[in-house]
């Protein structure tokens, strides 16, 4: 009977804001959530279904819509009974399961606010997970009912919870401009947390009860007779400010409560904006401004859309007061926050399609435009923009932000660069995912490690953070250029180990420098890398330094390139048209023999001695032979408009039958791909068979394969292939 009577006078309540609610639906779901809550009781012995109808109670103070006061009295069914989201789809709708679902998933977790930016990062996880401010407002409205009960709680709880609300919630309730919620918050959770410092400062503002109200009662016909005199209607109000804004004051600034002289607040709301400015200018001609202290909220709003004149004056009996002048409208704002907004549009239809979800929200932005800085604004109410960040938990409790989409990998990278390159596995919530996986919000990210694992190239291919990017780069580069490196220093140590020296002795005797000023190198390592590269030769290095020794006869070449050499040029790519080299440009190029890579074939590089790399398909049955550490990554460069000089040339064996008109109709196919022959060769055999082997020049591997399928396709060919020349 009584929760009932309650329920009524809840209901007058939203009748007076409301102008058209659904009571059914209202009646409907108390009814529910009581049959739900049957039997269960709150610590304080009362039934439970008390603090939903008290937290209903809140929603209705902050002039939400039905769906919201319906979620307010629903939103521990989910949690605490044997209820699913479903079944308020059901009964409810839509709107009502989407706000008693976030409000569930923002229930499960226990937040460690050890440090600030952890607290904004939660904060912004909240925001993140609730993509609909009202699952917000309703937590907010559940989290303040709670603390006004805390009493009932025990004292680890109370602190555990008071320093939650302090770090998270207050602050959220600042963000909306929600100013009571953010005040009751605050000197609920200060009574639990610094319970001394509390009751000090409560017993003083008490003591003082008599002389402050007799001088508040001053100030205010002060201001009234002041303001009527200059025509302006203002509506004056004045009150202790709230106990934790005196006690951070005192903190802060290292000060007696006595010292504190601005613990009374004065507010005047006037009509018209104008009139802020001109009441302003008349308390500053009555009491002596205190410099420093004035601050325009109106010309530049706070980032929530508060607005406002602050000012310190030293006010009757020399006592310094702070005066906060607004006008009705801004007032509002400066109360309700968004939630006045959001009455603004309810009277005229509460949004039900998804799409006009945020419509209100946009409109809100919209009419904040033409007076302050969007961005700013936006910072506050970034409700849409969060979506492309999720929020992470590292396996100590702190929560991580990422771009929507990002991987394990990512997460490593943003722990620490080395756990991100010895990052050998993953768990999240507790099971095994591949590196690759894309983390949730609220997932729990554990990362495992290895020390004999390496950066590798294909993480490129999923991470979305530009650290984890720029980290793996480096490192694969690094470790190339290392590679390398090594690779010159032995392939020159085994030159000059041809004239009798090595490159020890010439570290030693500094001639190892000298050479690498005149191959004109700036530094050791250069010179090395380009060696091991194949981009300089090792010979040529050492015949800087012995040119009266006989040598290999290169340096002529060089000057006058043979008959070979000019088809090696021919061969050699330039990076243009053909090969990637992750890092590394102008690398000498060549193509083996044996597999004769086309553009499109997966293939792998070679560093040969003093040739530069050698490009082999990755299937190549020579690639097996070759040394694991002079292999390298290599791509084909996007490039797909080669220039006919740099076709490659590919051997395609047919077997057919040895019969007439083959040969023209297999020459037709190359054509019509557009494939050009350069030699054919036609071997028959006895039983009338024929084996044709064409030496093609292609443009890459689809071409090729194109050609290839269109010979099949004629009658009389057993076979097509490609080989090796
Ligand atoms: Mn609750």
């Amino acid at each position: 009977m009584q929760l009932e009577n309650r329920l009524d006078s809840i209901i007058k309540k939203v009748r007076s804001y409301h102008p058209d609610p659904n009571i059914t639906q209202l009646r409907d779901a108390y009814e529910y959530s009581r049959r739900m809550h049957e039997g269960q009781t709150r610590k304080s012995g009362e039934p439970y279904m008390t603090h939903p109808l008290e937290v209903m109670d809140i929603i209705a103070d902050l002039r939400l819509d039905v769906a919201s006061l319906v979620a307010g009295l629903l939103h521990d069914v989910v949690e605490d009974c044997e209820t699913t989201v479903e079944d308020i789809r059901l009964r409810f709708g839509e709107d009502v399961a989407f706000l008693v679902d976030g409000v569930t998933k923002l229930s499960k977790f226990q937040f460690n606010t050890r440090r600030e930016a952890q607290a904004e990062n939660i904060r912004k996880m909240i925001i993140a997970m609730s993509r609909d401010l009202r699952v917000i407002l309703v937590k907010l409205a559940d989290r303040l009912h709670n603390m006004r009960t805390l009493k009932y709680m025990s004292e680890s709880g109370q602190k555990r919870k008071s320093q939650e609300t302090m770090d998270i919630y207050a602050p959220l309730a600042h963000r909306l401009g929600l100013h009571w919620v953010k005040t009751e918050l605050e000197d609920l959770s200060f009574r639990y947390l610094y319970p001394d410092a509390y009751y000090d400062i409560a017993e003083k503002v008490a003591s003082k009860k008599r002389q402050r109200q007799s001088f508040i009662r001053e100030v205010i016909s002060i201001l009234d007779d002041l303001l009527s005199e200059h025509g302006i209607n203002a509506e004056i109000y004045g009150r202790p400010k709230n106990f934790w804004s005196i006690y951070r004051k005192m903190r802060d600034q290292q000060i007696e409560f006595e010292q504190v002289f601005d613990v009374l607040a004065f507010r005047i709301i006037v009509d018209k904006r104008p009139e802020c400015y001109e009441s302003l200018g008349l308390v500053h001609n009555l009491w002596k401004p205190i410099p420093g202290r004035f601050k325009d909220y109106i010309a530049i709003a706070k980032p929530n859309g508060y607005q406002s004149l602050h000012t310190s004056v030293i006010g009757p009996y020399q006592e310094r007061i702070e005066i906060q002048i607004r006008t009705h409208e801004m007032h509002k704002v400066a109360e309700e926050g968004i939630a006045a907004h959001w009455m603004y549009k309810e009277g005229k239809a509460v949004p039900d399609r998804d799409d006009e979800k945020f419509a209100w929200l946009h409109q809100l932005m919209e009419e904040h435009q033409d007076h302050e800085d969007p961005v700013e604004f936006l910072e506050s109410v970034k409700i849409d923009l969060f979506h492309d960040e999720v929020y992470v938990f590292t396996p100590q409790g702190d929560v991580m932000s990422f771009p929507s989409g990002a991987t394990c990998i990512d997460f490593a990278y943003s722990i620490h660069t080395e756990v991100g390159h010895q990052c050998s596995g993953a768990k999240v919530n507790g099971k095994m995912v591949p590196l690759r996986h894309q983390l949730q919000n609220g997932d729990i990210c554990e990362i495992l490690t290895h020390k004999n694992q390496r950066p590798n190239k294909d993480w490129l291919s999923f991470v979305k953070t530009g650290r984890a990017r720029t980290k793996i780069r480096k490192a694969v580069r690094q470790e190339q250029r290392e590679r390398s490196r090594e690779l010159g220093r032995e392939l020159l140590d085994k030159e000059l180990k041809q004239h009798g020296t090595n490159i020890r002795a010439w570290e030693r005797s500094g001639t190892l420098k000298e050479a690498v000023e005149k191959s004109k190198y700036n530094h050791v390592e250069e010179l090395l890398g380009d060696i091991g590269y194949g981009k300089t030769q090792a010979d040529t290095v050492v015949e800087k330094i012995y040119p009266t020794r006989k040598g290999s006869g290169k340096k002529k070449k060089k000057d006058k390139p043979s008959k070979l050499g000019q088809l090696w040029n021919k061969l050699v790519d330039r990076g243009k048209t053909g090969v990637v080299v992750d890092g590394i440009e102008d690398v000498m190029v060549s193509y083996a023999k044996c597999c004769n890579p086309v553009p499109g074939d997966d293939i792998i590089g070679f560093v040969t001695r003093g040739r530069g790399l050698s490009i082999h398909t990755r299937d190549c049955a020579s690639v097996s032979h070759l040394e694991r550490e002079r292999q390298i990554d290599v791509r084909w460069s996007g490039d797909t408009d080669v220039p006919d000089s740099a076709r490659r040339p590919v051997s395609v064996r047919v077997y057919c039958t040895d019969k007439p008109g083959l040969l023209a109709n297999i020459s037709q196919s190359f054509s019509s791909a557009g494939v050009n022959i350069s030699e054919a060769q036609c071997v028959t055999t006895d039983d009338r068979r024929a084996v044709n082997t064409f030496e093609v020049l292609v443009h890459n591997r689809d071409q090729l394969n194109r050609a290839m399928e269109n010979i099949e396709k004629i009658k009389g060919v057993y076979k097509v292939e490609r080989t090796a020349s």
